[in-house]
């Protein structure tokens, strides 16, 4: 919780973030930070996770695997518009897979394509958002991924 400047409660955006995904989402503090996904990585075989994991399927060891931030830009791999959206969800929106430099690729909502024609191979950026309503009607954020030139 902030306090504005009328000194009314409101929440910040941490708050708002779903809770099963708070542990997978970096929000920025301000508005030159940008947003990150957060994963791990196995420092017996490098390779990276997204969400993380307990034990590394590859190496199956049971070390620590070391937490990361990852890229918060990717390339479109595909999309597909939902017009079935889930209770809660406005429909129709976008889901893709967006490929990270770290060899994942990421299942996400994906915002403001609205405003961009989406093509494959294009540049994503991660950004915090508004996924969907819970039911009382309050909105409940997650991350998504936009084209990066926006
Ligand atoms: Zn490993």
């Amino acid at each position: 919780m902030t306090t504005d400047d009328t000194g009314s409660r409101s929440h910040s955006i941490e708050d708002l973030i779903d809770p099963k995904l708070r542990p997978l989402i970096k929000t920025s503090e301000s508005p030159s930070e940008k947003s990150h996904l957060i994963g791990n990585r196995c420092n017996m075989c490098g390779e990276y996770f997204f969400p993380k994991r307990v034990i590394c399927p590859n190496c199956l060891k049971e070390e620590p695997l070391e937490e990361v931030l990852l890229s918060n830009k990717g390339k479109l791999y595909t999309y597909s518009v939902v017009k079935a959206a889930p209770l809660g969800f406005q429909s129709p929106y976008v889901m893709g897979y967006v490929d990270l430099p770290e060899g994942l690729r990421i299942l996400s909502p994906i915002a403001e394509y609205e405003n961009e024609t989406l093509r494959i191979g294009m540049d994503m950026e991660v950004i915090v958002d508004k996924i969907r309503e819970d039911d009382t009607g309050n909105p409940v954020y997650g991350y998504k991924f936009r084209p990066a030139s926006l």
